[in-house]
């Protein structure tokens, strides 16, 4: 599959590890957008959120669990902020579900 971030959990493409378990890998975005600029993705190939359902709930599940520990992992004791770009409206350029942990400093825009 043509997946960077497939590639990226296969080892395919190199990437700045930050975590892992048997469900979850978490990686620093490799551009970023704070101080701490993290992504944490299922291994398991899910579109977006859209396609989240009864089958897959359980790696999504998994992805949300690992969150505290990537940021604890990565000194955000002050607080972070999770987001996760949904199709074209959202913004989302890669299409393997992902959560952005991002902090180390206060976050300027705040949409929500
Ligand atoms: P999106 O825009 O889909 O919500 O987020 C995709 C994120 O993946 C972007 O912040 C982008 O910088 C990051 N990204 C894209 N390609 C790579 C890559 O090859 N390695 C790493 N570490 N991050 C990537
Ligand atoms: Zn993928």
């Amino acid at each position: 599959m043509d997946c960077v971030f497939c590639k990226i959990i296969n080892g395919d493409i190199p990437s700045a590890k930050v975590y892992e378990n048997e469900y979850v890998y978490a990686f620093k975005d490799i551009n970023p957008n704070a101080k701490v600029h993290v992504l944490v993705v299922p291994k398991v190939h899910i579109e977006s959120i859209d396609s989240v359902d009864e089958e897959n709930i359980e790696a999504v599940s998994q992805v949300i669990k690992a969150i505290p520990t990537v940021a604890k992992e990565c000194g955000l004791s002050n607080g972070y902020r999770v987001i996760t770009n949904v199709g074209e409206d959202g913004g989302q350029t890669v299409k393997h579900i992902h959560f952005h942990i991002l902090g180390g400093e206060k976050l300027p825009v705040k949409l929500a």
